[in-house]
């Protein structure tokens, strides 16, 4: 038994009646009504035409529903490929012919627009899937049966193909199959002692791997349940996290939770576990949150293609500025850069990774993905080190290392450095061009006081921190960091900004 649905369905709760879900409305949708709408999308799936490995692609709002396509796919062998909804019609015609979907659904308000589009790249149908039960695929799929023998597939059959974020460049489609998703999900499920009393507050888009995989499967593999919010926001995340026992999000949450004076340790005394990841976490934060709530955020690293690396531990040290060790089954080593030799423990070098969780390749990119692997490990593209403990840390990603007077520069030692100091809140280092360093450090800061914009006060602080090659250069206050929606800093976009800052 393979196909990951019929591997999570041997997980629900016997009585189907227990919650999956509670919606945005208050309406709750049970296990059985999960099983029942998952099969009238994939008999519906089946009579579109849709065919085993074919690509569904999804571009709505998150939705109940959505999920519910999500799980059809699976149950019928075809390929769920989600979508950005914030993508432009420029980047869609990129997906578009790249992923060659037999069927890409949108949200109603949005067909005007992608039918031409999607005519033009070949795409043969599109359906509409709205957030509150409207939409062609929906209507069509409530008068169909519910009863579906979910397809029996191999391991290593696609279950979904995830792009990338494109932090670092045009997004690339990442393969994943049912095996990699369930070796996974399962695994996380028992490090993280998921079990069907769980409640997960889930305010994550789910066109991502971190609000898909992570915490959709985790907690259809433990059986518990969800709130499920359409998006983060504050006071809807402050209401519901009474009702909740885990919440996860990106570092962004957190930032953004404790801001607010509703957020104390009498409103939070009964959770189980915060979980923060896809960007890092700055140790400042994480210590804040514990001194307000009591509770340590347990940081983990992963990716796209591959799910989840590495995790702070569940019990033990969950230490802050680290991603903690590698999951069981999980294999991370660090190589040199220029020469691929394994290094020892303490230096810094690329996280390569090999497990079950690691993707199939890139979608129709073989080159790319042989360029990828080093013996059988994926190259992760972030740059990192272990420590004596096993923990592992992330100090930027390699396209972000910044060479200046010819000394490497890993943006993170500097951005932990400046947000340690009181005046800050957030920080981001990018290097850009300098005439005679080739590259100069600027550091992006938003100040904990808006009004406080005193570069050299923050210059002198770092002197006793940072050796002077690595201090910024320069120094500019912002309100905010440009951020995507998974939280990650676009330094693209700094650089750019910041571009003639030497000239
Ligand atoms: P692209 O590959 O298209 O440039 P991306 O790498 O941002 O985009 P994702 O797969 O969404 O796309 O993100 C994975 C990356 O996110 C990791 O390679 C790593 O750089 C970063 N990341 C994830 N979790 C953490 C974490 N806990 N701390 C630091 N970085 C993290
Ligand atoms: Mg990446």
């Amino acid at each position: 038994m393979a196909n990951l649905f019929e591997r999570l369905q041997t997980c629900f709760p016997a009585d189907r009646s227990r919650p999956f879900a509670t919606l945005p409305d208050g309406a709750i949708l049970s296990y059985g009504d999960l099983e029942a709408r998952s099969g009238q999308f994939a008999n519906l799936l089946g009579q579109l035409g849709v065919a085993r490995g074919d690509r569904v692609a999804v571009q709505t709002p998150k939705s109940i529903d959505m999920l519910m396509l999500y799980l059809a796919c699976l149950r019928t062998g075809a390929v769920f490929l989600p979508l950005n909804p914030a993508y432009t019609a420029g980047e869609l015609d990129y997906f578009m012919r790249d992923a060659e979907p037999a069927l890409f659904v949108c949200d109603p308000a949005q067909a005007e627009t992608i039918r031409p589009l999607a005519e033009a790249a070949g795409v043969a149908r599109v359906e509409t899937l709205g957030a509150h039960g409207d939409g062609t695929l929906t209507l069509a799929a409530r008068d169909i049966s519910p009863a579906f023998a979910t397809l029996d597939v191999a391991d290593d059959d696609l279950a979904a193909i995830l792009y990338t974020s494109g932090t670092t460049g045009r997004s690339k489609g990442a393969m994943l199959s049912h095996g990699n998703l369930a070796s996974n999900c399962f695994t996380l499920r028992d490090y993280w002692q998921f079990t069907a009393e769980d409640v997960l507050l889930h305010a994550l888009p789910i066109f991502h791997t971190h609000g898909l995989f992570v915490a959709t499967n985790v907690t259809l593999a433990a059986g518990a349940a969800l709130i499920f919010q359409p998006g983060f926001d504050a006071n809807a995340v402050l209401d519901a996290l009474p009702r909740a026992t885990v919440l996860m999000g990106v570092p962004t949450f957190y930032i953004r939770l404790i801001k607010e004076d509703r957020f104390t340790r009498a409103l939070v005394a009964h959770m189980r576990l915060f979980v923060s990841g896809s960007a890092p976490l700055s140790a400042d934060i994480h210590r804040e949150f514990s001194e307000r709530t009591g509770h340590a955020i347990l940081e983990r690293y992963g990716m796209t293609e591959t799910n989840m690396n590495t995790s702070n531990p569940y019990e033990g040290d969950r230490i802050a500025g680290t991603v903690g060790v590698p999951l069981p089954g999980v294999s991370i080593r660090i190589a040199d850069t220029e020469t691929g030799a394994v290094l020892p423990q303490d230096e810094i070098g690329v996280i390569e990774i090999q497990g079950p969780n690691v993707f199939q390749g890139y979608w129709r990119m073989p080159e790319k993905t042989a360029a990828e692997f080093h013996d059988g490990y994926f190259i992760s593209g972030d740059l990192g080190f272990i420590d004596r403990r096993g923990y592992v840390s992330i100090v930027g990603r390699a396209k972000d290392l910044i060479i200046s007077g010819g000394y490497n520069i890993y943006p993170a030692e500097v951005e932990t450095a400046l947000d340690e100091l009181p005046q800050v809140r957030e920080s981001a280092v990018v290097g850009v061009p300098h005439p005679d360093l080739g590259e100069g450090v600027v550091g992006v800061v938003v100040p904990v006081h808006a009004d406080f914009a005193d570069a050299a006060a923050l210059t002198t602080q770092l002197a006793d921190t940072l050796a002077r090659f690595k201090q910024p250069r320069r120094i500019v206050f912002v309100d905010e960091l440009p951020k995507n929606g998974m939280g990650k800093v676009q330094k693209t976009v700094l650089r750019e900004q910041l571009a003639d800052s030497f000239k």
